[in-house]
């Protein structure tokens, strides 16, 4: 890394410190490198917040290994036995009742004339090619399943009309099912899905992070620092810091952002996304159940999903985190928010005689991204023509999908071994 009129030069500038950007630099540690993070810590969306003994995530994040080596290079760099594995368990507060999810596989655990509605309507389904996320709902599982769970509770989490989402909005992380398996359910439950066993690190998701960091040196990460301008021709870009000088702009920031600072000509609206608000609350003694997470589809409860803390790594105090989506542009009261959740958590009985003794928000904005053609289309044109100029958008945010941090890392590892094979290392 060299210093010229107080330009510093390096082979690779990545931009964001979060699971994408430091899987990257863990690839290019021996390279010239740079991090440039505008937060005042590293870890993005898998930071942990640590208040009165409460340990939460910026929202329930669990994580679902495919590939064992991304989790043996996770592992390598952990304390030994701070990571526990667990077996799901999920459910679906329905009209006062817990289902198991998913719900289109356990219709059987609805009273009676309700489960034969979604049979009836299941056997009358449709097969043509649905146009959008709520058409393929309607499609594949009949009227009764969309409208009692997978589009309130959806409409619940995307602040959108489904009917602008792609049919595979959702991609792996929607459970399909068919007939034949739906029915097959029935006289044998299977527990199968992408997320059936799940991992977690006792001290929260940034465990992980400071996995990432831990072959890096300080020095290399910038933090407080944010990337204002690209200069995309001369290869120059400017911080509220510094300018630095670059061969491959790795950016895992929101693609629009990207757009914007690249001066890259885009329409906003091919770019929505929800946000989420997420609360954490810490009581003073344990609830009454002993689920890991559990959906809300009704739409007189805020959130569309809670989660327990406490159940996933046996502590002796309800630990909570509650996830509310909103449109990005919506206003966010907080005091307001909290009693509408607390009044709801009640009415479910969640929330019997605990007390409230701590909690945290926050919001993720952007949260899950609006996918349909078009915005597809878009994206993909405008990061070909990044790419030709050396900037590489990655990331969860920087891709515009839905994906998990393991897919994250994959797709980081893979980009470094791309660029580092190239002869402009
Ligand atoms: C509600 C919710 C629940 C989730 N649950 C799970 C889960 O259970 N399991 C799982 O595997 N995944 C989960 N995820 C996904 C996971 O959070 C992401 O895949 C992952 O954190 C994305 O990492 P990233 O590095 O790509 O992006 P980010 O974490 O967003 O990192 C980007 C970084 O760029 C920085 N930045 C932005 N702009 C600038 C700028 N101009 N200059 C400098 N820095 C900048 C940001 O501060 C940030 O640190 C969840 C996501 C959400 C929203």
């Amino acid at each position: 890394m060299r210093s010229n009129n107080n330009i510093e030069e390096v082979n690779y500038l990545i931009v964001g410190a979060g699971v994408s950007g430091l899987s990257f630099a863990n690839q290019v540690k021996h390279k010239s490198y740079l991090i440039v993070e505008k937060d005042d810590e590293a870890g993005g969306y898998c930071k942990t917040i640590k208040k009165q003994g409460f340990v939460w995530d910026y929202s329930g994040h669990f994580f679902h290994f495919r590939d064992p080596k991304i989790r043996s290079f996770l592992l390598k760099r952990m304390a030994k036995n701070t990571v526990v594995d667990v077996v799901k368990n999920s459910k679906i507060y329905y009209k006062g009742s817990y289902v198991d999810f998913p719900f289109q596989k356990n219709i059987n655990q609805l009273p009676k004339k309700e489960f034969l509605d979604c049979l009836n309507d299941l056997y009358k389904t449709k097969k043509t090619k649905p146009r959008s996320f709520k058409q393929m709902v309607y499609n594949n599982y009949g009227r009764s399943i969309a409208e009692k769970f997978l589009i309130p509770y959806n409409e619940k989490l995307y602040a959108c009309d489904l009917d602008s989402l792609d049919q595979n909005a959702m991609g792996r992380f929607f459970p399909q099912a068919s007939l034949k398996e739906i029915l097959k359910h029935f006289k044998k439950p299977s527990n199968n899905s992408y997320n059936t066993t799940f991992t977690y690190p006792m001290n929260g998701a940034m465990q992980y992070i400071h996995a990432l960091l831990k072959d890096l040196k300080t020095e290399r990460i910038l933090l407080n620092e944010s990337v204002i301008k690209i200069d995309a021709k001369n290869k120059i870009a400017y911080t509220t810091k510094r300018t630095i000088k670059y061969k491959h702009l790795i950016s895992s920031v929101p693609f629009p952002k990207l757009l914007s600072v690249t001066k890259t000509p885009f329409n906003k609206k091919h770019f929505s996304s929800n946000k989420v608000l997420v609360f954490n609350l810490g009581f003073d003694s344990k609830g009454n159940s002993e689920h890991h997470w559990v959906y809300f589809p009704d739409k007189k409860y805020r959130f569309y999903r809670i989660g327990y803390y406490d159940n996933i790594i046996q502590k002796n105090r309800m630990s909570l985190y509650v996830e509310i989506g909103l449109k990005t542009k919506a206003k966010v009261n907080v005091t307001k928010e909290l009693s509408r959740v607390l009044n709801g958590l009640k009415k479910a009985s969640i929330i019997t005689d605990q007390k409230l003794i701590a909690s945290h928000h926050v919001v993720m904005d952007p949260a899950y991204v609006h996918i349909n053609k078009r915005s597809q289309e878009v994206f993909l044109n405008k990061q070909k023509l990044l790419q030709k100029q050396g900037i590489y958008s990655i990331g969860r945010y920087g891709g515009w999908k839905y994906c998990s941090i393991e897919d994250n890392i994959i797709e980081a590892f893979e980009l470094s071994k791309k660029l580092l094979k190239g002869t402009n290392r």
